[in-house]
């Protein structure tokens, strides 16, 4: 049966024959399911299938089908049969406005590379719904030999100016979309390397502009290219809408971390697990499957076992284990389930699967 639903932030139509399609408030297509393809767009509007974006010719035809369960739903709703969850008329202005929106491709492109000087390559998994926020680009560090993201991409702090701008381009490419992000996250690679002097008029400027959110404002964090934090400046910075901090701690098994590209030393990792769980901030900390030789993977699990337990982590913190692309382990995302098995026993943190090759920003 064919029903709707609309909310103040989504319509979401269902049709007989399998197939659905979610706008945002703006009248934008987000999803669009026919049969047993899924359509999902991403925020530089391009359309993917599972993990294939379409061509051009197969885009004009997603966007046909996509106009034609608009006027099918348009002329339900007014014939009186389409049931609707939620107001009718607020449907009725939605669906008008889908079919009215004239805007190209390629204007949207423009926007989101206005918006975004860096593509978005990476967010954690629990954090794929925010709205990236950029008050600087690129990596501080870029060294890490199992990281492309930011190889040769110089890190940029952006002025204030810079940022006010950033933020109104953001409200530009979202329009009455924005409201839908439950979360922000602060970009790019390390956004907490800048000084507290430069980033706090930047969350001071974000809280203003975008209000607060419910799952609050997160960001990595590399505590080696970013300056050293007290107790203080945490629960400033969590005053501010912090509410999550993700640091690459990648291996407990400091020779190997020196070969990746990281300090061998952890303590300022442990200084800042120290400091973060004496806040209400949650920390999360990735932890790579599949780096240096396969025959090391027992004693990588042991010291990371051990390591593990060593932290004050509470069961609101994360560990992201992270198949490494580029390993030589003959299958690293078949190491998960024992690695989640063995560490559940040193940690009340829950362990997250994080791949890092399936990303896409979606709108
Ligand atoms: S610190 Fe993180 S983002 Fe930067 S190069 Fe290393 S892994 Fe990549």
């Amino acid at each position: 049966m064919i029903q709707a639903r609309i909310d103040e932030h989504t319509v979401k139509i269902e049709l007989t024959e399998g197939s659905s399609l979610r706008l945002d408030a703006e009248g934008r297509w987000g999803s669009y399911r026919r049969g047993p393809s899924f359509f999902r767009r991403t925020l530089r509007d391009e359309a993917w299938c599972g993990s294939r974006e379409l061509d051009a010719a197969e885009r004009r035809q997603l966007e046909a089908w996509i106009q034609e369960t608009l006027e099918h739903s348009r002329q339900a709703l007014l014939a009186g049969e389409l049931p609707v969850l939620g107001d009718a008329r607020d449907l009725l202005d939605s669906l008008e406005k889908a079919l009215a929106l004239d805007e190209s491709v390629a204007q949207r492109r423009d926007l989101f590379d206005q918006v975004y000087a860096e593509r978005i390559p990476i967010l954690p998994p629990d954090r794929y719904r925010d709205l990236v926020v950029l008050p600087a680009t690129g990596c501080p560090n870029g060294q890490c030999s199992f990281c492309a993201f930011y190889q040769g991409v110089d890190f940029r702090p952006f002025s204030l100016d810079e940022f006010t701008t950033h933020l109104d381009n953001l409200a530009r490419l979202l329009g009455r979309a924005l409201a839908a992000r439950d979360g922000l996250f602060l970009g790019s690679a390390n956004a907490l390397a800048l000084p507290d002097k430069k980033l706090l008029p930047m969350l001071e400027l974000l809280q203003d502009r975008f209000g607060s959110r419910p799952r609050g404002l997160a960001s990595f964090y590399d505590p080696e290219h970013a300056p050293k934090r007290s107790l203080a400046d945490w629960k400033t910075l969590e005053s501010l809408g912090l509410t999550q901090v993700v640091l690459g701690l990648e291996t407990a098994d400091p020779a190997l971390r020196q070969s990746l590209g990281k300090s061998p030393d952890l303590s300022l990792i442990d200084q800042s697990l120290a400091a973060l769980s004496q806040t209400h901030i949650r920390t999360g900390l990735t932890l790579l499957l599949g780096a240096g030789p396969a025959e090391s993977g027992d004693s990588q699990l042991a010291q990371a076992t051990d390591y593990l337990a060593s932290l004050p982590l509470g069961p609101r913190d994360l560990i992201y284990l992270s198949p490494l692309d580029s390993s030589t382990w003959p299958q690293p995302h078949t190491a998960f389930a024992p690695w989640r098995k063995q560490l559940r026993t040193s940690t009340p943190a829950q362990l997250v699967h994080y791949s890092m090759d399936r990303f896409h920003y979606y709108a």
